[in-house]
């Protein structure tokens, strides 16, 4: 029998629980796919939680990416945003259809509205769908494209102005890690490039179906006006990609084809030392000086 969604509180849209989120998997036919990533919010208090630390407001313009059945999608309808939801499992759409239509019918989420996209959000041309007004990325993303697709976006959609994003801990403590942590890497110096990123939660396999076998975390990016650092983009993330592609080599040997060790030394960066221990001023003034000797 088909399940009504949880009513969560009275006042407010139905939610997504364990036992609707099984009831739409059986009537659909459907079974999560673990290649995408497929763990689906069952927590009410969870989507929230999500709702809040991202600031999403009535009138908002907000991209979820990975909406699945739609846990989060309901959530951010209810704060009356906006949603763009990319979506790259067509299987999966009638469902969502279902949850977001439903919700409407209940009168819930009267100021938001949505907006489905099948496509594959790696390769989305977003000057296109995103129109001239900015936006706010809300995402439990998939674990197998969330640092490429954050670091993406991040570098090439100014007018994504911020980002709450559920992540797989090790994934999301990388992206906000700080100079000398041994989390420190490419995704944490290309991140503070554009902007600063927190770790704002921590989020335990029991509020998914099916429960992941690792603790996931919420990470808060919010975009600087300005680049971080004076340097251009992409000469320093060569540079980064460069040292951090040999990390445990002292910069004399991971950066050699780039600098030599004087030049290394002349802006006050150690050769002997390696990639993880570098503030992004360090890698700014690096690569300055990458850019005057290649002029
Ligand atoms: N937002 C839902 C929730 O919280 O319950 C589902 C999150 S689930 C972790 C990730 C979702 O991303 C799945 O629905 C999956 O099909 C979708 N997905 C995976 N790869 C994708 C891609 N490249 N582009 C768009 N969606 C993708």
């Amino acid at each position: 029998m088909r399940q009504a969604l949880a009513a969560w509180p009275l006042s407010r849209s139905p939610r997504l629980t364990k036992s609707s989120i099984n009831d739409l998997l059986d009537r659909h036919g459907l079974a999560p796919s673990r290649a995408l990533g497929q763990n689906f919010l069952s927590d009410p208090a969870m989507i929230d939680k999500i709702v809040r630390l991202a600031g999403v407001t009535p009138g908002d313009k907000v991209v979820e990416i990975g909406p699945g059945l739609g846990s989060l999608t309901l959530g951010l309808l209810d704060a009356g945003a906006d949603v763009l939801a990319v979506e790259i499992d067509r299987y999966l759409i009638p469902a969502l259809t279902e949850v977001v239509e439903s919700a409407a019918e209940v009168g819930a989420t009267s100021s938001g509205s949505v907006r489905v996209l099948h496509a594959d959000a790696m390769t989305v041309d977003w000057s296109t769908e995103l129109g001239d007004k900015p936006a706010k990325v809300v995402a439990n993303l998939p674990y197998n494209v969330a640092t490429p697709l954050v670091l993406d976006l991040l570098s090439t959609q100014p007018l994504l102005s911020s980002f709450l994003v559920m992540v797989q801990a090790e994934v999301g403590e990388r992206l906000a890690a700080e100079p000398g942590s041994k989390r420190r890497g490419i995704p944490s110096v290309i991140t503070e490039y554009w902007g600063r990123a927190s770790v704002v939660g921590r989020v335990p396999p029991q509020v998914f179906v099916p429960q992941p076998r690792v603790d996931s975390v919420l990470v808060r990016i919010d975009r600087a006006d300005e680049p971080n650092v004076d340097a251009p983009f992409d000469e320093l993330s060569m540079l980064v990609r460069t040292g951090f592609g040999q990390r445990r080599k002292m910069l004399r040997r991971s950066l050699s084809g780039l600098l030599d060790e004087e030049s290394i030394a002349a802006v006050d960066v150690a050769p002997t030392a390696r990639a993880e221990t570098l503030d992004l001023e360090a890698w700014g003034r690096l690569t300055r000086q990458y850019c005057s000797a290649s002029d």
